[in-house]
């Protein structure tokens, strides 16, 4: 949680480029973003929150602070034995994959059209990342993220983080406004009886092309 100066950004970029971070500091909870919010370099701005650093391009050095977002943890918090879904919880610094890749482990479906999305569970809500017919709004629960001007914990509803295609009201009204530090999924139990979700054009073609029924793939295949 040590604020570094003149840091290289080379290791944090997909793109590899050797942006110079001003100040530097990684935080791997909520509280120690809270403590990093409240120091007078932070707040003194500008702030840049790292992610996965795939949806970057950082062509000169930033004269902030960089704050990189390594908030670990995916849990299983709640079971509705009715609609037969489950609550995920997940730090925003997870690896979104990562995540997927869980989820299937333990049996459950939603996310498996969004393997190999690069980057954290905390920037997805931002542009409600997609792909083969599917959107993180089709399982978003809510979110916890920290007010950057107070450091006051606040929980967003799906409603409430207003999403559209690639879109958020965190890249709108609320933009740098706030810092996801968890999101919560509501996923589907029972994978091998659910269907999977193989609309999307290209999947149908493939599937075609293999000789595979549409309706045979469960998620985990
Ligand atoms: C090869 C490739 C393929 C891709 N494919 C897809 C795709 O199929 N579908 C899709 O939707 N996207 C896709 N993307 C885009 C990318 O995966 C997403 O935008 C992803 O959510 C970025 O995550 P990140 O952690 O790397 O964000 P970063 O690049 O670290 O940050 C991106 C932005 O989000 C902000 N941010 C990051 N974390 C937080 C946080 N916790 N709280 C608040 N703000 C935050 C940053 O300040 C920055 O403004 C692709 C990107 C690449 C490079």
């Amino acid at each position: 949680m040590l604020l570094e100066e003149h840091v290289s950004l080379r290791p944090y970029n997909t793109f590899g480029l050797n942006a110079q971070a001003r100040y530097f500091a990684r935080f791997a909870s909520a509280d120690e973003l809270r403590q990093l919010l409240a120091l007078p370099q932070v707040q003194a701005g500008p702030l840049l929150v790292l992610g996965g650093g795939s949806n970057l391009l950082l062509t000169q050095d930033f004269v902030g602070v960089v704050l990189k977002n390594e908030i670990k943890g995916l849990e299983i918090i709640g079971e509705d034995t009715d609609t037969h879904t489950a609550l995920l919880r997940a730090g925003a610094g997870e690896s979104w994959h990562g995540l997927v890749e869980y989820t299937l482990q333990e049996e459950l479906s939603g996310v498996e059209n969004l393997s190999l999305i690069p980057g954290t569970v905390g920037a997805a809500p931002l542009q409600n990342i997609g792909a083969y017919g599917a959107e993180l709004q089709d399982t978003f629960e809510r979110l916890e993220a920290l007010e950057i001007s107070t450091g006051a914990l606040r929980v967003f509803t799906k409603q409430e983080c207003g999403f559209g295609y690639r879109e958020s009201v965190f890249k709108g009204p609320l933009k740098n406004q706030f810092i996801v530090t968890a999101v919560v999924l509501r996923l589907h139990r029972a994978t091998a009886r659910r269907p999977a979700n193989v609309r999307y054009g290209a999947i149908q073609e493939t599937l075609a092309d293999l000789g595979i029924d549409s309706s045979e793939p469960t998620p985990s295949t």
